[in-house]
């Protein structure tokens, strides 16, 4: 537990987003804007881009089998299972999972699947 400016103590998770921070302050500008793209979808990713009407099919183009959202893509897309088990020891990840998972290996797998180039 840590002390705030003011004196009070602060919850654990207060602490936690703090070093979520830094780590997010430490990032490439590139690697930033994934990660900010993939937590709050607005990433480039066909949902967002068919939303955006930059593309008409919503699609995953990996799978071909679910929109392609930050969810599916990192937790549910078939044709990053290998990678992802690989990165994670999971081969699928629900949202309680995904929440689990610490930045770093998001951004690892987000990248992996080379629809951020
Ligand atoms: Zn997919």
């Amino acid at each position: 537990m840590t002390v705030d400016v003011l004196g009070k103590f602060e919850p654990a998770w207060t602490t936690c987003h703090l070093s979520l921070s830094k780590y997010a302050l430490r990032l490439t500008r590139r690697d930033l804007r994934i990660m900010i793209g993939l937590l709050t979808g607005h990433a480039y990713l066909n949902r967002h881009l068919t939303l955006m009407k930059v593309r008409s099919d919503p699609t995953c183009p990996l799978c071909q089998e679910e929109e392609g959202t930050a969810l599916h893509l990192l937790g549910r897309c078939s044709a990053l299972s290998t990678t992802r088990f690989t990165l994670s020891g999971l081969y699928r990840m629900d949202y309680t999972e995904l929440g689990n998972i610490r930045w770093p290996l998001l951004l690892k797998l987000a990248k992996a699947s080379r629809r951020f180039l």
